[in-house]
């Protein structure tokens, strides 16, 4: 899992498309059940390491 700092975020969009699971949207477009997600993103984000790399991919269901 990844969270997305809305500080740094600069709402290019670019993740949206390629996020494989669909779990990426742009805050004017996020459902109202996901809305939650948004503080959580701006709590976590700052508080983990920064991915600079692409990352090998978990196996589905891990
Ligand atoms: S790719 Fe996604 S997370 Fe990165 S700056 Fe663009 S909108 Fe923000």
């Amino acid at each position: 899992m990844l969270y997305i700092d809305p500080v740094a975020c600069i709402l290019c969009q670019a993740c949206v498309p390629v996020c494989p699971v669909q779990a990426i949207y742009d805050e004017a477009d996020l459902p109202p059940e996901w809305a939650h997600w948004v503080g959580l993103n701006a709590e976590r984000a700052p508080t983990l390491p920064v991915i600079e790399e692409k990352q090998t991919p978990l196996k589905a269901g891990a």
